[in-house]
C-alpha cells in the first residue's frame, strides 16, 4: 500500500513520552483506568497526564476532559482499555483527534477468537491510515523510570516509593511478566531504562522496540521476553547491531516444548516458530538465551554492572566448604572451567591459609590462626588480583563478618577491571548486607543458579568475541560457484553427492546403471566389494525399503542382489525402469549425520549421530552457517557421542578435524544457496581413523 501516511511518532517516542491521555481514567483503583492512574500520580510522571472521562471534571485532583478531542494537544500517547466492544470507536477518534499512539491494552483480540482477530486488523487499518502507530493489543503497556512513568495498571507499582532507574531495558510480549520481572529487579537492586510490552504486535513488534533500545544512550543491557518474532532474519540483524554496539542482549522465549508453542500462540497469538532454530541463530549473533524470564532480569542486571570475563577461569570463593564442592562440581558440569592459581596468587594465599588448603575452591573458613577481617580482605583481594582467574565468584552464606564482608566486596567490584559475581544466599540474615549492596549498586543475586548462569553468560560473551575475532573462512575448494547452476526440486543420492563433491566433501565412487550388464561393467571398474542401490522417487529411507545391497563381493552375487533390488523396485514404483546405483564399500569406524536448512533466521547446519539410528537417538546439535573449524569441532564435541572420536579399546582416535571439515564446507554450501535451499544432509558421512578422513556415502537435498 503506497500512499500511507508517514507515522506519528517512532517506538523511541512512544518509550519516552511527553503527554499521555488516559481514556477512562478513574479514582477507583479496582479499576484499570483507576489504577493506572495512581501509578502515574504516585510517580510523579514528568510529562502531562490527560484523563479522559466525560463524566467528570476532575480526577485525583487532575482537570478531566470529556474527550480525547477536547484535550489539549500535542497527544504522544493515549492508553486505551476500553472493552473490545468499545476498540473501534476509541482508535477512530485518537486517530481523528492526531494522537501519536494508542497503547491497547484492550484484550480479546487476535489471541481469543476469529471475531477478534477482524478486530484487530481493523483497528491496525484505521490506525496505519492516520499514521497514528499501535502497542498492543493485548498488552500492560510500559515503565520509563527517569521519566517517572508507570504507564500501567500493575499493583506492584503501588509497593515501590520510587522507580528504580538504572540501564537495562525490557521488551517483553507479556505484559504481566513485566510487571512481575519489574518487582523481582527492584527487590535486586536493578533498575530499568525503559520497559515495554508488546502484546499480539498487531503495528510495532518487539524488533521495532529493539531498535528502539539499541539506539537508546540510557539503555545498556536488553532483555526480550519472546513468544513470535514476525520477521525472524530482522532479529538476527537487530542482534548483531546489539553486539556490535557492545550493549548485551539477553533473550527467553517460549515454544520450547510443543505445549509451550500452543500456550504461546493463545496467550499473544503468536506461531512460536522452530526454537532450536532460534536458539542457534541467537547464540551465532551473541544473545545470551535463557530459559527463565526472571533469571533473565536478575542477569541482566549483574552484566549490566560488571565488565567482560578476560582470558583465565572462575575464582570462587566460599563461606561454606560443602558448598563450594557442590558449586564446583555444577560448574564442571556446566563446562565453566576454575581457575589454577599459580605460584604468584597462592603465597599470597599461603600467608593466610595452610598450603592443603588454597584450593579453588576457597573455603574463607578455612583459614590460619584467629578469626580476622584481615584474612577475609587478603583472601578476596588476593583472588580478585589472580591473573589466572577471568572472574570472581563469590557465594556468602551465613558467616561471621557479613557485613564488614560486604563492604569489602563493594570496595572489590568498584576497583575490579574483571566482573564480580556474589551471592548472596542467606535470606533475611543478609538484609543488612543486601541493604548494602542496593544503596552502593552494586549487583549481587540470592540463588547460586543465578549464579551461575551469570557465569555461563560472561563466558559466552568471551566465545563470542573470540569467535567474532576469527571470522568463518572459506575453505579452498569450496568456492561460491560450487552453488550456481544446480536443478531444483529433489535431488536423489547421486545427484546430490555431485553437488556436495564440487564443495570439496569426499564421497563415494559409483556410478548410475540402468541394465544388470551396465552393473557389472561398474562393479568391475569400481572393483569388489560393492554396493547396489536401487533409485526411487517416493522411497525416503532405501534401506527399509530394501534398495541397499552392501559388501557384494563379486559378480554372482552382484546378479544375485540385482535381482532383489529390482523386485524391491518393482514393489515401490512398478512402472519405473530399473535406476541403479553401483558404487564403492566404504568404511567407516562411526556413522555421522550432518546436514543443512535455510530457516527463518537464515541458514543453519545441524550435525548428529547418524545412520538409520538418527530418529532414535535424537543426538544432534544446531548452529548457524557459515561456520569457522573451530565452531563445526566444537559442535561435533558436544554431541553425546562424541567420546566415540577418542581411542577406545585399541582402536585409533576417529578424524574430528576430517568431520569438522565436512561440516564447514556444507555450511558454506547452505549459504551460498540462501533462500533456494530448502533442505539437504550426509547421512552417513562414515568417519575414518585420525588422517584417514570422512567419505559421504548417503545424500540428498532438496532445492527450490
Ligand atoms: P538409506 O539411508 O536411504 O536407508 P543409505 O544409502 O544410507 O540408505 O544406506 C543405509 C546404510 O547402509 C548406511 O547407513 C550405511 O551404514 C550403509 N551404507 C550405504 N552405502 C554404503 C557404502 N557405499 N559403503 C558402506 N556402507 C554403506
Ligand atoms: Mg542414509
Amino acid at each position: 500500500v503506497t500512499d500511507l501516511p508517514a507515522p506519528r511518532i517512532g517506538a523511541a517516542g512512544i518509550l519516552a513520552p511527553r503527554s499521555v491521555a488516559l481514556i477512562g481514567a478513574s479514582e477507583d483503583i479496582g479499576k484499570f483506568g483507576g489504577r493506572i492512574m495512581h501509578n502515574l500520580l504516585r510517580h510523579g510522571y514528568l510529562g502531562r497526564v490527560l484523563p479522559i472521562n466525560p463524566r467528570r471534571a476532575s480526577i485525583l485532583g487532575r482537570r478531566a476532559y470529556a474527550s480525547v478531542a477536547a484535550a489539549p494537544g500535542p497527544i504522544d500517547l493515549a492508553v486505551v482499555a476500553v472493552p473490545a466492544t468499545q476498540l473501534r470507536e476509541a482508535v477512530a477518534e485518537c486517530a481523528a483527534a492526531g494522537v501519536g499512539a494508542c497503547i491497547l491494552v484492550t484484550a480479546q483480540t487476535a489471541e481469543f477468537d476469529e471475531a477478534g482477530r477482524v478486530l484487530q486488523e481493523e483497528v491496525t487499518a484505521i490506525a496505519r491510515r492516520h499514521g497514528m502507530r499501535l502497542v498492543g493489543p493485548n498488552c500492560m503497556g510500559m515503565i520509563n523510570p527517569a521519566a517517572r512513568l508507570g504507564l500501567t495498571s500493575s499493583l506492584t507499582l503501588q509497593h515501590v516509593a520510587a522507580l528504580r532507574t538504572g540501564r537495562v531495558a525490557l521488551a517483553s510480549q507479556s505484559g504481566a511478566l513485566m510487571a512481575t520481572l519489574f518487582m523481582l529487579a527492584h527487590d535486586h537492586g536493578v533498575g530499568f531504562s525503559r520497559m515495554v510490552s508488546v502484546g499480539n504486535q498487531a503495528d510495532l513488534d518487539l524488533c521495532d522496540f529493539l531498535e528502539a533500545l539499541i539506539d537508546d544512550a540510557e539503555t545498556r543491557t536488553i532483555c526480550l521476553y519472546i513468544e513470535g518474532l514476525p520477521d525472524a532474519a530482522r532479529y538476527v540483524r537487530l542482534a548483531r547491531a546489539a553486539a556490535e554496539r557492545g550493549k548485551p542482549l539477553l533473550a527467553v522465549k517460549a515454544g520450547r516444548s510443543d505445549s509451550g508453542a500452543r500456550a504461546a500462540s493463545s496467550h499473544t497469538a503468536s506461531l512460536a516458530g522452530s526454537y532450536t532454530d532460534f536458539a542457534a541463530a541467537s547464540r551465532a549473533a551473541g544473545v545470551v538465551v535463557l530459559d527463565e524470564p526472571e533469571a533473565m532480569a536478575l542477569v541482566a542486571g549483574v552484566l549490566d554492572r560488571v565488565g567482560e570475563a578476560g582470558p583465565g577461569g572462575i575464582g570462587l570463593i566460599v563461606s561454606s566448604g560443602g558448598g563450594g564442592a557442590v558449586t564446583a562440581d555444577r560448574l564442571a558440569a556446566r563446562g565453566m572451567p576454575l581457575a589454577e592459581y599459580g605460584a604468584a596468587t597462592r603465597a599470597r594465599l599461603e600467608q593466610r591459609f595452610l598450603p592443603r588448603h588454597v584450593n579453588n575452591p576457597l573455603d574463607l573458613g578455612s583459614h590460619k590462626g584467629a578469626l580476622a577481617f584481615d584474612v577475609f580482605a587478603d583472601a578476596i583481594s588476593a583472588v580478585a588480583e589472580s591473573d589466572e582467574v577471568a572472574a570472581l565468584f563469590c557465594i556468602l552464606t551465613a558467616q561471621p563478618l557479613l557485613p564488614e564482608t560486604a563492604a569489602l566486596l563493594v570496595d572489590t567490584w568498584r576497583r575490579a577491571t574483571k566482573p564480580v559475581v556474589v551471592v548472596l544466599d542467606t535470606g533475611s540474615f543478609a538484609g543488612e548486607a543486601r541493604d548494602a549492596f542496593i544503596a552502593a549498586g552494586m549487583p549481587f543475586v540470592t540463588r547460586i543458579d543465578d549464579g551461575l548462569r551469570v557465569l555461563e553468560a560472561l563466558f559466552e560473551r568471551r566465545r563470542t568475541r573470540a569467535r567474532a575475532a576469527t571470522p568463518p573462512e572459506r575453505p579452498a575448494g569450496a568456492g561460491p560457484a560450487c552453488a550456481t547452476d544446480c536443478p531444483a526440486g529433489r535431488l536423489d543420492e547421486h545427484a546430490a553427492k555431485r553437488l556436495f563433491a564440487t564443495c570439496g566433501i569426499v564421497v563415494t565412487r559409483e556410478a548410475p546403471v540402468a541394465s544388470l550388464a551396465q552393473a557389472h561393467a561398474a562393479a568391475q571398474s569400481l572393483g569388489y566389494p560393492v554396493v547396489l542401490k536401487g533409485m526411487s522417487p517416493t522411497v525416503v529411507h532405501k534401506s527399509d525399503a530394501g534398495l541397499v545391497e552392501l559388501g557384494i563381493a563379486d559378480a554372482e552375487a552382484l546378479t544375485r542382489a540385482w535381482q532383489r533390488v529390482t523386485a524391491a523396485l518393482a514393489a515401490t514404483d512398478p512402472d519405473m525402469a530399473p535406476r541403479m546405483l553401483v558404487q564403492e564399500m566404504a568404511s567407516g569406524a562411526l556413522e555421522l549425520i550432518i546436514g543443512a536448512r535455510h530457516t527463518a533466521y537464515g541458514p543453519q547446519v545441524m550435525a548428529g549421530a547418524g545412520g538409520t539410528r538418527v530418529e532414535a537417538l535424537g543426538d544432534v546439535a544446531f548452529a548457524a552457517a557459515p561456520l569457522s573449524v573451530a565452531d563445526a569441532r566444537d559442535l561435533i564435541a558436544g554431541l553425546r557421542i562424541a567420546p566415540l572420536f577418542g581411542a577406545w579399546r585399541g582402536r585409533a582416535p576417529l578424524d574430528l578435524e576430517g568431520a569438522a571439515d565436512a561440516l564447514v564446507r556444507l555450511s558454506w554450501l547452505a549459504a551460498d544457496l540462501g533462500e533456494r535451499l530448502a533442505e539437504l544432509d550426509i547421512n552417513p558421512l562414515l568417519v575414518r581413523a585420525i588422517g584417514a578422513g570422512v567419505i559421504a556415502v548417503d545424500g540428498r537435498a532438496t532445492l527450490t
